[in-house]
């Protein structure tokens, strides 16, 4: 495909969309309908039918009998920790194989235009992205997740916290069922808001940013203390009348929705001429400057009602700056009034 069709390319190399991001339609004024329709279809039927189908599969085929979880054996959790392990392991790894290794369609629509294997540093173990951030995914942060996905469900199962099941309200049921995604990214919006303050940004999220150049690998490559915050999210479940399926569902959403905003690719190519949108771009732009789009553009437009949207325009790059610009200004002005305060009255 002619990726310049849809967008270009800077005098780096850098692929940037001629689409702007934007957030759900929900917002706007006065109300756009057939937007908010078009919305709707491609909430309902995208990534969130792929984390809606994983989870019916893990309920009916990993989980065991609510007795079974009402005791914590490891004979279920290390069962549960297995296919979480595998399943993440086959869909990151696939799309690294397919486009960082095989390079299937190559450069194209990639927004950073080197390849993380061809960027060796010292911030990584063994000086590869790659490993580092595979290691650190595989082996830290999925067994962290699945630790507190077994806490929450031993709770629900043991009858520590109120359980609903869809035939005791299937409305409740179904609006939980819609929200998982608004859930996940509120949680993540506000762990991920806090964690770049310092001294928490140097102590935790750095490890994260390392990252500038992303790819499905760098997705759970963090701290462990962010990993099991980032995985925390399914607890907001014990507190919403929920149920074990809903836990799973929202443990699924955020251990594969990590690897979207990770992809690197603005198009997915399926054939010569056609592709789908790989949504990766907010969070794209967020490991290229840091201090915007702290979620995904999403349900609600979080990021900018704390001023931090980046839509990838010239206009928001310029706005990002100025706020650089007026920080470093303040900071230049703090720091000369504490050196005047230290100088000593002649
Ligand atoms: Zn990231
Ligand atoms: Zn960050």
């Amino acid at each position: 495909m002619d990726e310049l069709k849809y967008g270009t390319r800077n005098k780096r190399g850098d692929y940037l969309p001629n689409r702007y991001l934007s957030y759900s339609p929900f917002f706007l004024s006065p109300v756009k309908a057939r937007a908010i329709l078009s919305w709707t279809k491609g909430y309902l039927i995208g990534w969130n039918t792929l984390f809606f189908a994983s989870a019916l599969l893990w309920y009916f085929f990993v989980l065991p009998h609510r007795e079974v979880m009402a005791t914590l054996q490891w004979g279920w959790t290390l069962k549960l920790f297995a296919v979480n392990w595998g399943a993440i392991f086959l869909f990151y790894g696939f799309f690294e194989l397919r486009y960082y290794r095989m390079q299937v369609q190559e450069r194209r629509f990639k927004y950073n235009s080197k390849f993380p294997a061809e960027q060796p540093s010292d911030v990584f173990w063994f000086r590869s992205q790659n490993w580092d951030n595979a290691l650190r995914s595989m082996f830290l942060s999925v067994p962290l997740g699945t630790l507190v996905e077994v806490f929450a469900l031993w709770m629900m199962a043991s009858g520590k916290v109120p359980v609903v099941e869809f035939s005791d309200n299937p409305l409740w049921i179904t609006l939980l069922v819609l929200v998982t995604p608004l859930i996940h990214e509120t949680h993540f919006f506000a762990i991920h808001r806090i964690i770049h303050i310092e001294p928490l940004y140097r102590w935790i999220h750095k490890l994260h940013h390392n990252s500038v150049n992303p790819s499905p690998w760098s997705s759970l490559s963090m701290h462990p203390v962010e990993g099991t915050a980032y995985f925390a999210e399914i607890l907001w479940h014990l507190v919403l009348f929920s149920n074990p399926f809903l836990l799973v569902l929202q443990w699924n959403t955020a251990a594969f929705a990590a690897a979207v905003g990770h992809l690197g690719f603005d198009k997915l190519e399926i054939t010569e001429d056609s592709a789908f949108a790989s949504h990766s771009y907010g969070h794209y732009l967020h490991h290229k400057y840091f201090e915007v789009n702290y979620c995904d553009d999403g349900i609600l437009p979080l990021d900018r009602w704390f001023g931090c949207f980046h839509d990838g325009s010239p206009e928001a790059e310029e706005r990002m700056k100025e706020r650089f610009r007026a920080r470093k200004a303040k900071l230049a002005q703090k720091a000369a009034r504490k050196a005047a305060k230290g100088t000593p009255a002649e």
